[in-house]
């Protein structure tokens, strides 16, 4: 849910030289993240990314975060700072956009150039970019900014810091501490101490292994791995990782070049986001090494490497296709190997394991994080969390970027370090958080719901489209037709009636048609002649017919018509 706080009511006005947060996403789930901040009337804001839809969400293809309570002064915003280029940062980027399109963009290069293809695909020409590097501080209105140099599962990622006259704030974004990251690009924790030596008066953290004892894995740690499954493999080779993951590319590509195997793209985000990322230099690729997809037909499987997407079972990408085996040139034959190098995001369990099976069917081995070291996370485990607290010595925390369980675990180290309970704010989407005086506190709540895209709609689904489809998928529908006399009441014609996916037999409802005769016949006695009520009467008998003759509560549709 997104409203834990249901006893908030809307905040009061800001107290002068107060700073205001409000999460419109990714407190209290894990993607669609997007904070803003006020101060002296103005905005600004940190992310704006997607979240993915689960089994529950039939149909959507993207969540949003909750623009409503700011549509009305998205004039106010000075910038929207993006910490780094997953999607669940970037993602909600056009859609925001569309509403403004000059809110000026700030971000590293490789943010940038990734949200840049992602502009291009919604025709969204206009943008205005400011691309930032660590260590630089560039202010917005009242908005002194700063970005610190963090290390993550992308490259180029930005924590940023907020100075404003309400105090310091520290926004670590997605990070973790990996002390010898392929690009040697480390979390600058230097500058953590630097800013906590100036004084952090709010400091929002990442959430997301706040459960996780201990430190997490070194990425380098999944090379000697790749080289053993690359050792044992004397066929092609396919490896599924996430489209931005360039440093996991990298590894691949190494292991590749060392074993004397070219390497090829399958899945447009992977052609596409290598591309830039080659181009821009945070991938290198040796000359020669990489080929186009549809000549690797040619070459002895033994010599092939294929990089893919579709780790996360996705229905319609390429390895859900090769699993399939209706991918357009990738066959899969038995003693194939094939590496999910991923995570495995919990409600995507169903896909990946339907992929794995139909992999393992065709003959191909398949090593995923389950019986191998080939993922590692991206975020900080309660060991690094801790090492934070206790380098920026905080005067408030708040916990970000989580379900609301990792957000209390992390609430958790904040205090066993010594920041005191009063000053560590568990707030979800649309809770309203002022830090006034040096002192952070809750000050109500906002409307704050889900945004679903469908197709080309973006707003228009709601819960109750959604619930009405799950019905359909898991109940089916049953539609009841009948033409009444509109002057004696009289049954003419029907009851007609048909249903999907339920019991579709001819007959199954022969036993309730006279039932629904009766009831109208009654009701007219009655005197009610409404088309609507006749209706909610059809609704009834065959709601309670089906659900006790066959344990099922599909949709009923009743269709009154009058002659
Ligand atoms: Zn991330
Ligand atoms: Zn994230």
């Amino acid at each position: 849910m997104s409203h834990p706080h249901p006893e908030l009511d809307a905040p009061g006005p800001l107290p002068q030289g107060g700073l205001r947060v409000t999460a419109l996403g990714g407190l209290g789930e894990v993607g669609r993240n997007m904070t803003v901040f006020e101060y002296d009337g103005r905005l600004l804001i940190v992310d704006c990314g997607v979240l993915f839809p689960e089994e529950n969400h039939p149909g959507v293809d993207l969540i949003l975060p909750d623009f409503d309570s700011i549509r009305g002064r998205l004039d106010d915003v000075e910038a929207l700072v993006l910490t780094h280029g997953h999607e669940d940062h970037i993602g909600a980027t056009p859609y925001l956009l569309r509403e403004r399109q000059d809110i000026p963009l700030v971000g590293s290069q490789l943010t940038l150039a990734l949200l840049g293809s992602k502009l291009r695909e919604h025709r969204l020409k206009n943008s205005v970019q400011h691309i930032v590097a660590e260590g630089e501080r560039i202010a917005f209105g009242p908005f002194d900014l700063e970005f610190v140099a963090v290390n993550h599962s992308i490259p180029d990622a930005l924590a940023v810091v907020i100075r404003t006259g309400a105090g310091l704030v520290l926004h670590t974004g997605d990070f973790k501490m990996d002390q010898l990251p392929m690009d040697g690009r480390i979390t600058d924790l230097r500058a953590f101490a630097r800013l906590g030596e100036e004084g952090v008066d709010l400091f929002l953290t990442d959430s997301t292994n706040a459960e996780v004892p201990g430190f997490t894995t070194s990425e380098k740690d999944i090379a000697p791995v790749l080289d053993r499954v690359f050792h044992q493999s004397n066929q092609r080779i396919i490896v599924a990782c996430f489209a931005s993951h360039v440093h996991r590319v990298q590894q691949v590509m190494d292991a590749a070049a060392e074993h004397g195997r070219k390497v090829a793209y399958v899945g447009r985000s992977m052609v596409r986001n290598m591309a830039i990322a080659k181009e821009l230099g945070y991938l290198d690729v040796p000359p020669g090494l990489l080929v186009d997809a549809k000549a690797l037909a040619d070459m002895p499987p033994e010599k092939v490497v294929l990089i893919s997407t579709g780790s996360q079972g996705e229905p319609l990408s390429a390895l859900a296709r090769i699993a399939q085996r209706n991918h357009n040139f990738v066959h899969i034959e038995e003693g194939d190997t094939v590496i999910l190098a991923s995570s495995l995001i919990p409600g995507n369990e169903n896909s990946v394991y339907r992929v794995i099976n139909g992999l393992t069917r065709w003959g191909a081995k398949v090593v995923h994080k389950g019986n191998a070291l080939v993922h590692v996370s991206g975020h900080a485990s309660a060991g690094e969390l801790l090492y934070c607290y206790n380098i920026v010595r905080p005067r408030n925390v708040m916990p970000v970027h989580g379900e609301i369980r990792h957000m209390k675990a992390n609430a958790d180290l904040a205090i066993a370090t010594g920041v005191p309970a009063d000053r560590v704010v568990i707030a979800e989407d649309g809770v309203v958080v002022d830090l006034v005086d040096g002192k952070a506190a809750i000050a109500g709540k906002v409307d704050c719901g889900y945004v679903f895209v469908d197709g080309t709609s973006v707003g228009d689904i709601t819960e109750s489209s959604l619930k009405d489809r799950r019905i359909l998928g898991e109940e089916g529908f049953v539609s009841v037709i009948v033409v009444i006399d509109s002057q004696s009441g009289k049954v003419l014609s029907g009851p007609e009636i048909h249903a999907r996916g339920f019991a579709e037999s001819e007959g199954a409802f022969d036993e309730i048609r006279q039932p629904i005769i009766d009831a109208l016949t009654k009701a007219g006695a009655e005197g009610v002649d409404d088309a609507y009520q006749l209706q909610q009467t059809i609704r009834r008998v065959v709601g309670r017919w089906v659900s006790n003759t066959h344990r099922r509560r599909p949709m009923i549709i009743p269709v009154v018509l009058e002659a």
